[in-house]
C-alpha cells in the first residue's frame, strides 16, 4: 500500500459540493481508500487575483495504484466535474493534485512530487500539518511543522469548516 497525500481546491459554484463529490468518486476506486481528511479553509486567489476565492482541503490517501495511474484517475475526476484549463491558475470546480506520494521524489514529464509549488502555499500546509504535523518533506528532509511555523500567507489561509470527527463524509453533512 501506497501513503499520498493530495490536495483539493474549488472556486466555482458551490465548491463545497464539487470537493464531496470529488472524494465519493475517488472513493468508488478499487484499491483506493480515503483514510484522513483535514478541515475546508478559504483561500484568497493566488496569481489570477480576478477570480473568486478557493476552499480547500488535503486527503490522505492508501492505494495500490501507483502515482502515474492515481494522477490519471485524478484528471479523469476533474474533468466529470467540468474542469476547463484555459486560464493557468485560473477559476476551476475542482482541482486535485498529488502533494506527496509515500517519500518519493518524482520527476517526469507531467508529474512532478513533492508537487513544486506546495512549501510556498500556506493552503496546502496548513491543512497538511492539520492531518500530521511530522509529515517529512522528502526533497528537504524537514518536517512540515518547521513550514508551518514560517508561512508566509497565513492570513489568506481562514478556517472556514472545522472537522469534528474521523469520519470523511459527515464533514460534509454539518
Ligand atoms: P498548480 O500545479 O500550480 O497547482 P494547477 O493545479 O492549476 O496548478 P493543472 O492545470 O491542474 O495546474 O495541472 C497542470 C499539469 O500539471 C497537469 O497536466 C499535470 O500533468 C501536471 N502535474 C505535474 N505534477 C503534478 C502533481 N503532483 N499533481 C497534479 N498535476 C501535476
Ligand atoms: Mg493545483
Ligand atoms: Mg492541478
Amino acid at each position: 500500500m501506497n501513503s499520498v497525500y493530495i490536495g483539493i481546491g474549488s472556486n466555482i459554484g458551490d465548491r463545497e459540493s464539487y470537493i464531496q463529490t470529488s472524494l465519493l468518486r475517488l472513493q468508488e476506486y478499487p484499491g483506493l481508500q480515503i483514510t484522513s481528511t483535514s478541515s475546508l479553509y478559504e483561500t484568497a486567489p493566488i496569481g489570477v487575483t480576478e477570480q473568486g476565492p478557493f476552499l480547500n482541503m488535503v486527503a490522505m490517501l492508501e492505494t495500490e495504484m501507483n502515482a502515474f495511474q492515481l494522477l490519471e484517475i485524478l484528471q479523469g475526476i476533474e474533468q466529470s466535474l467540468g474542469r476547463e484549463r484555459d486560464i493557468r491558475w485560473g477559476p476551476r470546480t475542482i482541482d486535485l493534485d498529488i502533494l506527496l506520494y509515500n517519500q518519493e521524489n518524482i520527476v517526469a514529464e507531467g508529474l512532478v512530487v513533492p508537487h513544486p509549488r506546495l512549501l510556498q502555499r500556506g493552503f496546502v500546509i496548513i491543512p497538511l500539518h492539520e492531518l500530521n504535523p511530522e509529515i517529512i518533506i522528502p526533497t528537504t528532509n524537514k518536517r512540515i511543522d518547521s513550514y508551518f511555523n514560517h508561512i508566509e500567507d497565513k492570513e489568506g489561509v481562514r478556517l472556514w469548516k472545522r472537522k469534528s470527527t474521523e469520519d470523511v463524509f459527515a464533514l460534509f453533512e454539518s
